[in-house]
């Protein structure tokens, strides 16, 4: 349920109704929108609280969000949350690209690819460390020695740094010098790894997981939003299907829906969503034209070599291509086209 308050509601009576709604047991959520404040009211049938707040002062209207996803709903919020990431407002009106190799493999050439990422245009850099790998005979990434290289390549490129966390244990280490953590698809029911970053005061990259439905993936978002952490970016990056031709089935459906039923930012990562490199820049364009806030591309300067991922993975003269192709789409669909 949302408490939306009156335009000229004073932080008093706002406070009023906080109070009421944790004496009953109940947590509060206030959403930040510039027009007006709303409520969140958070915990088993919050309806029940209706008819005592719905005349206070200052209250104009309660309204029962009936979806199961209440913090993440588009309701919650009338306008678009930004993330802030570096200099990047993720959600607003610029696309926000990430890219970088799947996983940190080689110091020299992960330094190599930042540079040329940046060089291109990138706006935040990618890297596992600790690689969720379907055989535990593949390759897990470099761990703690990852860390030590993601810093050197923060600090030499000045780009923010996605990196995925696999475990609680591990977010003490990654959170030092990552600016924004990635919940992997196969972690993106792991509850209690989802309650810890909701604890953080850091932007979450949360995958959808492969067979997850929109539904599960916002209830996913919901756990970190209700921990208090409202910095969450929705990443689709695929579902399986019958389809074997591709490693996954990009679900740009997604992309719309998502920005129907939520007020989070939402990006689409082509290269998971697709397994194959030729069809990665087709498909970023196609996400953003789905209307996507960004892209998430990964990028290796010598796919042949990588440890995870080459064969989805852009060279950096293709990853150029496709950030130069973003502007005039984005343009052309701000714009509309001329007939
Ligand atoms: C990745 O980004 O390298 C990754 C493992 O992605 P996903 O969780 O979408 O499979
Ligand atoms: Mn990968």
């Amino acid at each position: 349920m949302i408490i939306v308050m009156r335009h000229d509601a004073t932080e008093a009576q706002v406070q009023n109704l906080v109070a009421h709604v944790h004496a009953h047991g109940f947590r509060a959520h206030l959403s930040g929108g510039d027009e007006r404040t709303v409520i969140g009211v958070i915990g088993h049938d919050p309806y029940s609280l209706r008819d005592a707040v719905a005349d206070a002062p200052g209250v104009a209207e309660v309204v029962r969000i009936t979806k199961p996803f209440k913090l993440s709903n588009r309701e919650f919020r009338s306008g678009d949350t930004h993330v802030r990431v570096g200099d990047h407002e993720v959600g607003g009106d610029h696309i926000w690209v990430v890219a970088g190799p799947c996983s940190v493999d080689d110091e020299e050439v992960f330094l190599e690819t930042a540079r040329l990422v940046k060089a291109a245009g990138a706006h935040a850099l990618r890297g596992g460390v600790f690689k969720p790998r379907t055989s535990p005979y593949s390759f897990q990434g470099l761990r703690g020695d990852g860390v030590e290289i993601l810093r050197r390549a923060r600090q030499e490129t000045g780009l923010p740094l996605v990196c995925e966390v696999l475990s609680a244990a591990d977010i003490d280490a990654l959170a030092e010098v990552a600016d924004v953590l990635q919940i992997g698809a196969r972690n993106m029911q792991n509850f209690s790894l989802l309650s810890e970053v909701g604890r953080l005061r850091k932007p979450v990259l949360l995958k959808r997981g492969m067979s997850a439905t929109i539904e599960e993936w916002l209830l996913s978002a919901e756990y970190i939003l209700s921990q208090g952490n409202y910095d969450v970016i929705l990443c689709e990056r695929g579902i399986r299907t019958f389809e074997t031709y591709t490693r996954n089935t990009l679900d740009l459906n997604a992309v719309p829906l998502i920005r129907e039923l939520s007020h989070l930012p939402v990006i689409v990562d082509p290269s998971h969503g697709t397994g194959r490199r030729s069809l990665v820049i087709p498909m970023a364009l196609a996400g953003i034209a789905a209307g996507a806030h960004g892209l998430m591309i990964e990028v290796h300067s010598h796919p042949e070599a990588a440890l995870s991922d080459g064969a989805q993975s852009l060279t950096p003269p293709a990853f150029k291509e496709l950030v130069d192709r973003l502007a005039p789409l984005s343009a052309a669909l701000r714009k509309g086209v001329a007939v």
